[in-house]
């Protein structure tokens, strides 16, 4: 098998890789395994943090060609790309500045003269990972396990090879030893024989429902611990007494940011049915206005390509779909007359609970729009699907914004900001968004035996 990287803007094939055979996986997983005690109980975490520190430092150096990489594999902007690589480097850093005490024993007074809790690394963790922030995906899983002591093993997604190997080399000239973090080269069909390999002790996947389940049920057999981020459908909740320009500013960046291709982009739109038309009429102006399709490289260019075609053809599938069922394009709706993977922004309104649009995630520059009589029916619409992975809710009634924040079947909600990231708080979903969290002190102590140590 090989893998292909290509370029979303100009469907040009810029490198291909063939997979490894099982015995080369199975050596380096072996490996993997033997780099075990020397990096959890040779190198002190100060050293660990000292090299996590430095990866951070690499990222910097090195953002213009790193930046260039994700472009010209995955398709997003290149601001985006080098956004994306700063927030790399600030992860890094979060974690070499509070690993140590996020990890710190912790004291317990019981009946012992001396017991506490110690968060002790548990092995070699797989990460399955995908493409839509290529390096971001992959650092907020590695910087934390690895300065808890884990060994890190990577097998991305199978169109971003070049981002994959450039991550190892990151890693390399930070100055880790060899086989801290290694990309595997594979398809997701061998994924099963890592998972199966007694080195490895536990997996994290990031990407869809359908690979999250096969994974989950693999290790689930061999008794490892998962965990799992799936993507979601979040609610835009905006009230009566939202201001309106903030909010529609923040649809425009919570649904586009990416091409529309995050998990916790802002997918469905919750409107009060009083403000509703306005807001359609000033988020339709603003997307309008706003992007214009061009070289992702560029940096003035607005639109940039989805990552693969496959891709499109999908969410423009349940985007068709939809319109049969009933829904109304307010914008966009159709691939753009070019070359390459761009999709024209786009609003749906008019959607039900029957459609797809409605129901599945939207992976793509698409924004559905659904109106809501009171804050509990939004509340109620925002919670009627099997996705829960985070959500928004603006309004000038903060008091309100809490009630309904705490009601919400997610695992973070904003108010008056649009969903995002940051490694001080913790990542992940409810439902089928998936289980655990990344980023914080939660996120670290993931792939740690939480160990009792107790003394008479
Ligand atoms: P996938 O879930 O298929 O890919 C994500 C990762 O999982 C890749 O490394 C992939 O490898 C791997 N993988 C896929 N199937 C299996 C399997 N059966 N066993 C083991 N590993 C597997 O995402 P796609 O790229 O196909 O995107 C499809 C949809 O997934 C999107 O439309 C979106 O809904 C969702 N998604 C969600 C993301 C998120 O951030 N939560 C990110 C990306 C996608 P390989 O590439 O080799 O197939």
């Amino acid at each position: 098998m090989t893998m292909q990287s290509i370029n979303p803007a100009t469907g040009e094939l810029q490198a291909e890789f063939d997979t490894w055979d099982a015995e080369t996986l199975d050596q380096v997983v072996t490996q993997a395994g033997y780099m075990f005690a020397d990096w959890s109980k040779l190198t002190p975490i100060e050293d660990r943090c000292m090299m996590v520190r430095r990866v951070a430092d690499v990222l910097r150096d090195d953002m213009e060609p790193l930046a260039e990489l994700i472009t010209l594999e995955m398709g997003k902007s290149i601001n985006e790309a080098r956004a994306e690589i700063e927030k790399c480097a600030v992860c890094c850093e979060f974690y070499a500045d509070n690993g140590p005490s996020f990890l710190a024993d912790e004291m317990v007074e019981t009946d012992a003269s001396k017991s506490y809790v110690a968060y002790l690394p548990m092995g070699v963790v797989l990460a399955v990972m995908p493409w839509n922030f290529p390096f971001w995906q992959v650092f907020r899983f590695a910087a934390p396990a690895l300065i808890a002591g884990n060994i890190a093993l990577l097998k991305h997604a199978s169109n971003v090879p070049q981002c994959a190997l450039a991550m190892e080399e990151v890693f390399r000239k930070a100055g880790f030893p060899d086989q801290i973090f290694s990309t595997l080269m594979i398809g997701s069909d061998q994924v099963e024989q890592v998972i199966r390999h007694p080195a490895v002790k536990a997996v994290t996947l990031t990407g869809s429902e359908t690979a999250g389940r096969k994974v989950a049920s693999i290790a689930g057999a061999e008794l490892k611990k998962t965990v799992l981020e799936l993507g979601g459908s979040d609610a835009f909740i905006v009230l009566d007494s939202a201001d309106m320009k903030a909010a529609v500013q923040g649809a425009v960046t919570g649904r586009f940011m990416n091409m529309g291709q995050s998990c916790i982009a802002s997918k469905r739109f919750i409107v009060d049915q009083t403000i509703a038309n306005d807001f359609i009429e000033q988020f339709k102006q603003a997307i309008e206005e706003k992007f214009v399709a061009g070289d992702p490289l560029d940096e003035a260019t607005t639109l940039a390509p989805m990552a693969r075609q496959d891709l499109l053809d999908e969410l423009h599938q349940q985007v068709m779909d939809s319109v049969a069922l009933g829904a109304e394009i307010v914008t966009g709706g159709y691939q753009l007359d070019r070359p390459g993977c761009y999709y024209a922004p786009t609003i749906l309104t008019n959607v039900s609970s029957n459609m797809p649009a409605y129901n599945e995630e939207l992976f793509g520059p698409v924004a559905i729009v659904i109106k809501a009589s009171e804050p509990a029916h939004a509340l109620g619409i925002a919670n009627g699907i099997d996705l829960g992975l985070a959500g928004s809710i603006w309004t000038n009634d903060l008091s309100t914004a809490e009630t309904m924040a705490r009601g919400m079947e997610s695992g973070a909600t904003f108010v008056n900001n649009f969903s995002f990231s940051d490694p001080r708080m913790p990542f992940g979903g409810v439902k089928n968004s998936g289980y655990g969290r990344e980023l914080s002190h939660h996120g670290i102590r993931e792939f740690t035996n939480i160990k009792s140590i107790w003394i008479k």
